[in-house]
C-alpha cells in the first residue's frame, strides 16, 4: 500500500514520501516476475485467484506524485496495480489534510517550522493551553502517540476541538493564500486528474473504490450517508473509465459491518484493509474477501532488507 512519492525533482510531497528508486530497488530485489501482470490482476479480478506467491503493489488517494515517479518504474517491469481512488476531487473540494502536508512539505522545513507560523497567525490567547480541556486531551495523546511533540499536539487540539471544521478548511485555505498560491493550483498538483486515471485503466490497472468523502472515519456515518459515499465514488469512477470498480480500500482503514455490507451490495468483489493485523475470520463468513491484509509501503525498506 503506497501513497506519496517524492516527486519528479525529488522533492517530498508530503510526510512518508517515498524515493521512486527505493520502489525499484524493493521490486528489483524481489525480482520483477514476483510481481503482478496484467494477466495476474485480470486473474485476481475476475476469477477470485489469489496467487500467495506474488506481489500486489496498490496505491491509494489518487495523488499525482505516484503516476509521475511510480508508474514509470512499474511501465519499466511490466508492473499492473490496484488505484483505490476518492473522488471528491471531481466535485471541486480538496482534501484539506493532504494540501496541508504538500504545502507544508514544499513551503517550510519542517511541520515545526509551520507550526509557528500557524500559532502566530491564529493568534490564540496563551491561557488555552493552561485550559483542563487542553491538558486532558494532550495527556491521552502523549500517552498513545509519544512521538508527537509539544507542537503536533498543539496543532491538533486546535484543529480538532478549537475550530469547528468548515472553519479550519477556511483557516488553511488563506494560510495558502498568505503565500501567494491558489489551492487550485496547489491541487492540481496534488491529484491525478482523469486523463490519468483513464490511461491507468487503459493500460491494464485496476481502478478500485476508495470512498468519496475520503472522511476520516466513514464507519461513524449514518448508513444512508455512508451508501451514498460510496455509490457516488463508484458511479464517478465509471463514468471516467467507462467500467464499474469491482475492488476498493476501506479509506484511512475505516469500516465496520454495515460498510462490508454497501460494498457487497455495489458489487465490490475484493477489498483491502490498511495493515496486517490478522482478523477472526469466523465472524466474517461472506465478507472474508472485503478485508484482505496490506503492508505499508514505508515498510518496504524493512521488507526488501536494505
Ligand atoms: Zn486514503
Amino acid at each position: 500500500m503506497f501513497h506519496r512519492f517524492t516527486d519528479q525533482d525529488g522533492q517530498i510531497t508530503g510526510q512518508g514520501s517515498i524515493q521512486p528508486s527505493t520502489l525499484k530497488k524493493f521490486i528489483e530485489t524481489n525480482g520483477s516476475d514476483r510481481f503482478f501482470s496484467d494477466k495476474d490482476l485480470e486473474k485476481f479480478v475476475n476469477e477470485g485467484e489469489i496467487n500467495d506467491e506474488k506481489i500486489c503493489l496498490t496505491f491509494d488517494d489518487g495523488l499525482m506524485s505516484q503516476f509521475t515517479s511510480a508508474k514509470p518504474i512499474l511501465d519499466s517491469f511490466g508492473i499492473k496495480c490496484l488505484w483505490f481512488i476518492y473522488t471528491k476531487i471531481f466535485d471541486n473540494e480538496y482534501d484539506i489534510s493532504e494540501m496541508l502536508n504538500y504545502f507544508v512539505a514544499k513551503y517550510y522545513k519542517n511541520f515545526e517550522e509551520f507550526y509557528t507560523y500557524f500559532f502566530k497567525r491564529v493568534g490564540l490567547k496563551d491561557s488555552i493551553w493552561s485550559s483542563e480541556i487542553f491538558n486532558n486531551y494532550r495527556n491521552e495523546l502523549k500517552q498513545k502517540f509519544r512521538f508527537y511533540s509539544e507542537a503536533d499536539i498543539r496543532f491538533r487540539f486546535v484543529r480538532n476541538y478549537h475550530f469547528k471544521e468548515k472553519e479550519f478548511d477556511h483557516l488553511i485555505h488563506s494560510l495558502i493564500k498568505d503565500h501567494s498560491h491558489k489551492p487550485k493550483e496547489i491541487s492540481e498538483k496534488i491529484w491525478m486528474k482523469e486523463e490519468q486515471i483513464t490511461q491507468l485503466q487503459s493500460e491494464g490497472h485496476e481502478i478500485g473504490v476508495h470512498s468519496h468523502s475520503h472522511f476520516y472515519d466513514i464507519k461513524k456515518m449514518p448508513e444512508h450517508t455512508q451508501r451514498a459515499d460510496y455509490k457516488l465514488n463508484s458511479d464517478i469512477l465509471t463514468n471516467i473509465t467507462g467500467s464499474k470498480p469491482k475492488t476498493a480500500a476501506h479509506p484511512l482503514g475505516s469500516y465496520d459491518k454495515t460498510c462490508l455490507k454497501i460494498l457487497n451490495s455495489l458489487d465490490i468483489r475484493y477489498a483491502f484493509r490498511s495493515n496486517s493485523i490478522p482478523i477472526n475470520s469466523d465472524r466474517l463468513g461472506k465478507y472474508e474477501k472485503l478485508l484482505l491484509p496490506r503492508i505499508d509501503g514505508n515498510y518496504i525498506e524493512t521488507a526488501a532488507g536494505f
